[in-house]
């Protein structure tokens, strides 16, 4: 496997990525591609490991150290085949997933990981260049139908698992466009739009059927899904925490997800019937240090606001992995996004007390105060304010990334499904208490990420061919193809 010494010869490289003062002027994607040749060295430094780590830290078990040596020999089709035998959509995971196997990497523990999510990137970007992805239509038909509801990475990938086996398969999405968060949620700069539309007109030409601006339980009756010999809710965990303080209401405090989605919308050339958020030459506060606030900041200096800051409520995570969170552990440490780098004032351990508006009643400013957490042996760690630290800040949009509380609880009440202490959906191998509907992806884990989206639809895929079948030959986690060298 690989090239023995491969990772003494060649040191850990990336793509790169255009400066910062053009890449902030568009909404489009700015990576600087490697060489092919450079990409074959970086496949090159996979170690013949003994226990592949990577493998079982990605939620697809993608066989990570197979793709990575044929890469290393240049055979990319075969290195397309492994990877989209356990991962149906590795443009997606490859520009975006947070790479939990690169953590987990064996060369890891004394040198920098192996470049797996880029690895992946390449490989599938030079199979569409190629001409190899193509649409597969499946060689038998089961006459059994299913619907999915909601086209998020989890919608598609069990649509795509599904259509496999021969059943026939519609998705129905509220929205006007199939990709869920992918499409309305993900800034551009990170996920070209387009990236979307070329996975599904695959899907489209392999038999799936797609009807957007369709609501299940609000414009297309519940009734109508009786046609269905089984239904899989892949609805998502869309209901965005607040932050019920003094001045909440006043306009210009905005949740991040109607700014992020009109931004979208905007770069589609779409029109939406709601008032502009915007952050053009407004002094911006982001409160919430995770992905969505890095998105928000991204998305508000394209926008040219005056300055950016960030609030997280949190302690500063330190530079290299926390000892809590050793090898071959997911770790705490300090992450900075490339719309960090972008421009913002990051401040960490602050909390914010009132949004306050001037006497036309517009904001104008916000007000936190300091904050440190008490841990006790055996407690919960407790917030503890830190009296004299007031602070106002001058802004006039302030956007709330403060993460989600779980999925709506809409279709939980219309179909009568269980839900948990978080209001996600409860499942036992992704089958609902009701026998013929299933549930998948953040709708059923809470919001969540890409590849476990995808691993769930795939499994849940899996778990609806045998409750249709009585037996299912589609794969489960990790259960790759490796064809014959
Ligand atoms: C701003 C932001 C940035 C993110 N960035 C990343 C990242 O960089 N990397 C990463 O791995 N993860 C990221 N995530 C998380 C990731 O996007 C989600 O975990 C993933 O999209 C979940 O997929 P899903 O299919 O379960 O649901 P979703 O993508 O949420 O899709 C659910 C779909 O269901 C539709 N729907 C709901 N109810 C109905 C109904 N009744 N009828 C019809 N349609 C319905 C919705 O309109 C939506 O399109 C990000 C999330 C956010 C919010």
């Amino acid at each position: 496997m690989g090239k023995t010494t491969g990772f003494k010869e060649y040191d850990r490289e990336l793509e790169g990525y255009k400066p910062v003062d053009e890449r902030v002027t568009h909404y489009k994607e700015f990576t600087i591609p490697l060489e092919k040749k450079a990409i074959e060295e970086q496949g090159s430094r996979c170690m013949d490991c003994g226990i592949p780590f990577c493998h079982s830290a990605c939620p697809l078990g993608n066989l990570i150290p197979d793709f990575n040596d044929m890469v290393h020999h240049g055979e990319w089709e075969k290195a397309l085949h492994i990877l989209h035998s356990t991962n149906n959509f590795p443009e997606f995971t490859g520009r975006l997933c947070p790479a939990p196997c690169e953590q987990a990497c064996v060369l890891g523990i004394i040198k920098p990981p192996i470049s797996i999510e880029n690895l992946e990137k390449n490989i599938v970007e030079i199979g569409f260049k190629n001409g190899w992805i193509n649409p597969a239509k499946p060689l038998i038909s089961t006459g059994k139908s299913v619907a999915i509801i909601g086209s998020g990475p989890s919608g598609l990938a069990a649509a795509q698992q599904l259509n496999r086996a021969g059943h026939k398969v519609t998705v129905f999405e509220r929205d006007d466009k199939v990709g869920g968060l992918l499409r309305y949620g993900i800034p551009n700069f990170k996920l070209e739009k387009e990236v979307i539309d070329r996975r599904v007109a695959i899907l489209e030409a392999e038999g799936i059927v797609f009807k957007t601006a369709t609501e299940v339980g609000k414009n297309y009756a519940l009734k109508k899904l009786d046609a269905f010999d089984a239904i899989l809710l892949c609805g998502g965990a869309t209901k965005t925490r607040s932050l019920p303080i003094k001045g909440i209401e006043i306009p210009g405090v905005e949740q991040a997800m109607p700014f992020l989605k009109q931004q979208n919308k905007r770069n589609a050339g779409i029109l939406f019937d709601a008032s502009d958020i915007l952050a053009t030459d407004k002094n911006v506060i982001v409160i919430g240090g995770g992905d969505t606030g890095s998105d928000c900041i991204g998305t508000s200096n394209r926008q040219g606001a005056k300055n950016v800051t960030n609030f997280e409520i949190m302690p500063k995570p330190p530079g290299d992995r926390a000892e809590t969170t050793p090898w071959p552990f997911w770790p705490l440490q300090l992450k900075t996004s490339t719309s960090h780098e972008e421009g913002c004032d990051r401040n960490w351990l602050i909390s914010t007390k009132s949004f306050n508006a001037d006497v036309q009643g517009k904001l104008e400013s916000l007000t936190t105060i300091n904050v440190a957490w008490k841990f006790k042996k055996g407690g919960r760690p407790q917030l503890v304010e830190i009296e004299g630290t007031e602070k106002t800040w001058p802004c006039e949009l302030v956007l709330l990334a403060l993460g989600f509380t779980g999925p709506e609880a809409t279709l939980a009440e219309k179909f009568g499904i269980e839900t948990g202490p978080r209001s996600n959906y409860k499942a036992r191998n992704y089958q609902t208490n009701k026998a013929h509907i299933f549930v998948a992806g953040d709708m059923r884990r809470g919001q969540s990420l890409i590849v476990w989206a995808i691993s769930e639809g795939r499994e849940a895929a899996r778990s609806i061919d045998t409750y249709l079948m009585g037996s299912s030959s589609l794969p489960t986690k990790g259960e790759g193809d490796l064809p014959a060298m």
